[in-house]
């Protein structure tokens, strides 16, 4: 399989300082009282994957991810999200036996994705983990209300759903591209 292994988070919604989420093999539950930040650490996972909706992120605006200030801290003007995968087994298609991903956005709307520390195109992230279940739109990452959404969404977009967990999405978008040239 494809283990996710840390989460890296810093000035992210409400983590101002660096946080680490180590994840171990088996299943990971994440508890906490209301408003610790158990969903802005879900929200992490799919913004650093690419989520462009802002709303999606129970957000306005895009800068809502950035840490806003709290009473005796600052506001940030930047917040970045690494998650790092273990590719032991190959299943990205990189010679790297770990995978780290990660976003940085800056208030002023600059922004960059880094594929192992280099600067890539999140169009490079995307491709990366296209019919691997880890894209932002996957299977995988079943967030709150999702599974209403899944259940009561328009078929064609549930079909979707089943496609990426079928692994055919990739030769779908390629076949897309082909048909535009
Ligand atoms: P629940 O159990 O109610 O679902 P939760 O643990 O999932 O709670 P989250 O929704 O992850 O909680 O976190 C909500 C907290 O995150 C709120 O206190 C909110 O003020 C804070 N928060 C969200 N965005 C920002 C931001 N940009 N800056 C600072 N704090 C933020
Ligand atoms: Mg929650």
């Amino acid at each position: 399989g494809l283990f996710l292994k840390r989460l890296d988070v810093l000035g992210f919604k409400s983590f101002a300082d660096r946080t680490e989420v180590t994840v171990v093999p088996g299943v990971t539950a994440v508890v906490g009282p209301n408003g610790s930040g158990k969903s802005n650490i879900a929200d992490a996972i799919r913004w650093v994957l690419g989520e462009q909706s802002a709303r999606s992120l129970r957000g306005a605006k895009m800068e809502d991810v950035i840490f806003a200030g709290s009473q005796n801290r600052r506001a940030l003007n930047f917040c970045e999200v690494s998650l790092t995968l273990d590719n032991a087994e190959g299943k990205l298609p990189v010679s790297y036996a770990e995978v780290t991903v990660t976003r940085r956005v800056y208030r002023n709307g600059d922004s960059e994705y880094l594929l192992n520390r280099q600067v890539c195109r999140l169009r490079d992230i995307s491709e990366l983990f296209m019919d691997t279940g880890v894209g932002r739109e996957a299977y995988s990452i079943i967030g709150q209300g999702r599974i209403e959404e899944i259940l009561s969404t328009r078929s064609e977009d549930r079909r979707g759903i089943f496609e990426e967990a079928a692994g055919i999405v990739k030769f779908k978008t390629r076949r897309k591209e082909a048909e535009r040239k």
